[in-house]
């Protein structure tokens, strides 16, 4: 793993659980990784336990379920990467 991206990892699970907003440590829990998909180490979301691997987990419910309860990995990435710098979300605000 590159530094950059252990940087970022380590960042991610400084952040509360994008769900539910528990406080961190939070999990680093690697989105859109499909089958035969190279890990991307950048495409992650800060998740609790429960809601990574407690009962209401994503790796227990499974990926459909728990999106279909929730939000998908794709939504939680963006709205994270929204909150986690700070210039997207200005971009954002002056695009509305
Ligand atoms: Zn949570
Ligand atoms: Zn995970």
């Amino acid at each position: 793993m590159k530094k950059a991206e252990q940087a970022h990892l380590h960042k991610i699970k400084s952040l509360p659980c994008v769900v539910c907003g528990h406080p961190p440590p939070s999990a680093a829990h690697h989105c859109l990784t499909g089958m035969g998909r190279k890990k991307n180490h950048f495409k992650v979301i800060p998740l609790c336990w429960s809601h990574h691997q407690g009962i209401n987990g994503i790796h227990t419910i499974g990926k459909r379920l728990w999106q279909s309860m929730y939000c998908t990995e794709a939504e939680l990435l963006e709205h994270n990467e929204i909150h986690s710098h700070p210039h997207l979300r200005s971009v954002r605000t002056q695009t509305h």
